[in-house]
C-alpha cells in the first residue's frame, strides 16, 4: 500500500506553463497592433503588460482581495470569474471597465490612440489565452503515473474558476482528477488551511497520506505547512536562499516531482515527516509557518 494516497497539485507553474501562456498571449495581441500601425510586437506587449498591472492594482479594493484569493490583472483581462463566490461580485462587476481601460491605455502608451484597436487587441489576448494553453513538461507524464498507481488527485488553485476549469479541459488532465479546489469558488484560497484541507476532503483521503505539490512557497509549501501535510516544491531558487523545513523536498521541476514523491515515501517511518498530527481544528500552524 502506498503511504502518499492523495496527491494535492498545484495548476499554474506546476502543471500548466501559464507566464508562457501569458506572454504569448500578450504577444499576440502586440503583433495584431503591429499590422496595424507598425509597432514592434515585443513593444506592446510590454507596455500592455505594466499598464495592465499598474490600472489593476491602482483599485485599492483590489489588493486584499487579490491577496485574499490569488487572482491576477492576466486573470482580470481574460475571465469573467463565472461562479465565484459573492465576496467578487464587485470585482466582476468592475472587470469590463477595467479591461476596456487598460487596453485603451496600453495603445495609448505607445502612440497608437484613437484608432479604434482596444476591443481588437484584447480580444486577440483573450482568444490566446484560452486557446493557448500548453503543459510543462513532464506533467502530463506526472499524472498518468500518480493515477496508473491509483493515486487519488486533486487540483487546487486559487485563481478565476471559468480560467482554471478550462486549462485543465484543454490539456486533457480534468478526467484525471478526483475533484478541484478553486479559490474564488469555495471562498478561500492557499495558504488558508482549509484549502487543503477540502482538497484531502474531495480525494476522500487523510491528512497523513496527503502531499502537495506547488511551485509557490507562499501559497502551495505553507497551505501545506499549515495542515502539516508535507509539500514538493518545485523552485529554481539556490538552496542558500531557501527556506529550510523538513516538511518541504525542493525540486528544480515538474519532471523531478515523481522521484521525489518516491524518495519522500521510501524514508523510514519516523523520519516521514507525514503528519498524522495536523490540527483537527485546522488551524494554522505558526511553528512550522514561519
Ligand atoms: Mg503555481
Amino acid at each position: 500500500m502506498k503511504r502518499i494516497q492523495v496527491v494535492i497539485l498545484d495548476l499554474d507553474g506546476t502543471l500548466i506553463d501559464e507566464r508562457g501562456t501569458t506572454d504569448r498571449a500578450f504577444l499576440a495581441a502586440g503583433r495584431l497592433l503591429h499590422e496595424h500601425v507598425g509597432i514592434a510586437p515585443d513593444r506592446f506587449a510590454r507596455v500592455a503588460r505594466v499598464t495592465a498591472q499598474r490600472l489593476w492594482w491602482r483599485a485599492t479594493w483590489i489588493d486584499p482581495l487579490s491577496d485574499a484569493f490569488g487572482i491576477s490583472a492576466w486573470d482580470g483581462l481574460s475571465e469573467n470569474f463565472e461562479r465565484a463566490v459573492p465576496a467578487l461580485d464587485r470585482m466582476r462587476a468592475w472587470l469590463p471597465a477595467f479591461r476596456q481601460a487598460a487596453w485603451k491605455l496600453a495603445l495609448d502608451n505607445v502612440g497608437a490612440a484613437g484608432r479604434g484597436l482596444a476591443e481588437a487587441v484584447g480580444a486577440v489576448y483573450t482568444q490566446h489565452r484560452h486557446e493557448g494553453v500548453r503543459l510543462l513538461p513532464g506533467a502530463a507524464d506526472l499524472v498518468e503515473t500518480l493515477v496508473r498507481e491509483q493515486r487519488r488527485l486533486v487540483v487546487l488553485t486559487n485563481g478565476p474558476g471559468d480560467g482554471q476549469r478550462r486549462k485543465l479541459g484543454s490539456s486533457g488532465l480534468l478526467e484525471y482528477m478526483r475533484g478541484l479546489v478553486i479559490s474564488t469558488e469555495v471562498g478561500f484560497a492557499k495558504p488558508d488551511p482549509r484549502a487543503v484541507s477540502l482538497a484531502i476532503e474531495r480525494a476522500g483521503g487523510r491528512y497523513e497520506e496527503a502531499v502537495v505539490v506547488g511551485d509557490t512557497y507562499d501559497r502551495d509549501v505553507l497551505g501545506a505547512f499549515a495542515c502539516k501535510v508535507p509539500a514538493i516544491w518545485i523552485t529554481d531558487q539556490p538552496a542558500s536562499h531557501r527556506p529550510q523545513n523538513p516538511l518541504a523536498v525542493p525540486v528544480r521541476s515538474t519532471r523531478a516531482v515523481l522521484p521525489a514523491l518516491y524518495a519522500l515515501e521510501s524514508l523510514p517511518a519516523h523520519l516521514i515527516p507525514l503528519n498524522g498530527q495536523a490540527d483537527q481544528q485546522n488551524k494554522p500552524s505558526p511553528e512550522l509557518g514561519q
